[in-house]
């Protein structure tokens, strides 16, 4: 018969490839953790209008990327493509905005149903941090410091840089809008399909474009950035201001707009030139208007997300190796219980220590060359005469020291070291 197959574009995680996910997710718990950021979990589903509401309709997320399905009881219900508007939703629905200052942060898989390519999946996770309550432009500060931070912990800080910019109050963007509008429709002919179509549903995205033609129609557009208020010109400056002093490294990126209706005021990606065509590990921006759009009481909020896959593939890129435990493999001659009884004693006496025990009762060959294959660094023999003497063999697998016969307590003391 033949075998199912995954579905396309949602991948395993395989066991060669977890202790590096760990490592690295252990980094970024440790970094949210000393920023005082908290962890909140949600559903994997939540009601489609959550999205539509939140995202927007004319967002490609929405019109062409959400699963999005009936359930028994006849409710749309789509997986969730990003996690900020279910925690705004979580936010307001427990009551956690009512004190200003919450900074949460989640992680998991989200889904689109994107064209898979490299760097570009199904079923993909993030890392994102939330902020409500706060206007000053200091937390806008805060979250690209959090950033930089993660980028040297995980050692890849060389190879990511920063870009920013403000896309001012929606008032600002409405007119600003209108004078992009106004600049394309005498270039309209020259624009690829796509770009025509968004020309009338969400303009700015136009940015987004990958077509060379279009880019270079963008790249003399009317920016944004000269139509910011007063208000949204002094809060960028004052973000500009707090990043130099910080030491922080950004270029200002006019075209940066994000995908994602909700944004305004200052937006930023971190991006790579590593990964090829889909260089954005991280990105993020305010969305004030949001809790109000989702039904709360207006609060300014901010945050980023940040793609584990390409974070993976960016570490990977690099030599630096997370620690793996030290491990010991239980060669047993014997009956399985007392290979079973010294493994239990081994990890009884050395906490961390990662313990394997060759239960197939082959024979001393087969069980060295697994012993061998497994990456232990050393191995504790255990045949008739140990059992017998109440000993061990202890047998260094990769480097040069001879084996040594030692009572329990004296190997779980050569272990522990
Ligand atoms: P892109 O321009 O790459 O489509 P986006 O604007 O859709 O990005 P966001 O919604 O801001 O992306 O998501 C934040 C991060 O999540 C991205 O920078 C990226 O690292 C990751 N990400 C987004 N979509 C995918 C995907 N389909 N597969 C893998 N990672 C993704
Ligand atoms: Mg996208």
């Amino acid at each position: 018969m033949k075998s199912v197959q995954s579905v396309r574009g949602m991948h395993d995680l395989l066991p060669d490839q977890s202790m590096l996910w760990r490592g690295i997710e252990h980094t970024v718990r440790e970094v949210l953790d000393c920023y005082g950021y908290r962890e909140i979990r949600i559903p994997v589903l939540e009601k489609t209008d959550l999205f539509v509401r939140a995202i927007g309709n004319a967002t490609d997320v929405v019109e062409k990327e959400m699963y999005t399905f009936e359930d028994r009881n006849g409710d749309s219900l789509s997986l969730r493509p990003e996690g900020t508007a279910g925690v705004v939703r979580a936010a307001i629905e427990h009551g956690l905005l009512h004190v200003p200052g919450l900074k949460v942060w989640y992680h998991g898989p989200m889904f689109r149903h994107e064209r898979p390519q490299k760097g570009r999946l199904r079923q993909f996770h993030q890392f994102g941090v939330e902020v409500f309550g706060i206007e000053a432009p200091a937390v806008d500060v805060e979250l690209i410091a959090l950033g930089e931070r993660l980028w040297k912990a995980l050692g890849i800080g060389g190879r990511i840089r920063l870009e920013i910019n403000s896309l001012g109050s929606p008032e600002s963007r409405r007119t600003y809008r209108e004078k992009l509008v106004e600049y394309l429709a005498g270039h309209e002919d020259q624009l690829d399909d796509d770009s025509r179509r968004r020309l009338k549903s969400n303009p700015l995205r136009i940015f987004d474009s990958k077509v060379s033609r279009t880019r270079q129609i963008m790249a003399d557009a009317p920016r944004l950035t000269d139509s910011l208020d007063e208000d949204s010109a002094r809060r960028f400056d004052e973000v500009r201001r707090l990043l130099d002093a910080l030491g922080i490294a950004y270029r200002i990126n006019p075209g940066l707009v994000r995908g994602l209706d909700y944004y305004c005021e200052t937006v930023f990606e971190w991006i790579t030139d590593d990964l090829g065509a889909q260089g954005t590990v991280c990105a993020g921006g305010r969305y004030d208007g949001l809790v109000e759009i989702q039904g709360g009481r207006a609060t300014p909020g901010i945050g980023f997300a940040m793609g584990v896959e390409r974070l993976v593939e960016l570490v990977s890129l690099e030599d630096a190796q997370f620690p793996t435990r030290p491990a010991v493999y239980i060669v047993c001659a014997v009956d399985p219980e007392h290979g079973l009884a010294l493994a239990e004693e081994i990890r009884n006496r050395c906490p961390g220590l990662e313990v394997a025990c060759d239960l197939s009762g082959g024979s001393f060959k087969s069980q060295f060359k697994r012993a061998d294959r497994s990456g232990a660094g050393k191995a504790l023999v255990l045949g008739e005469d140990e059992l017998a003497d109440n000993m061990v063999v202890i047998k260094d697998l990769r480097g040069e020291t001879a084996q040594q016969r030692l009572s329990l307590d004296e190997a779980a003391g050569v272990l522990a070291r």
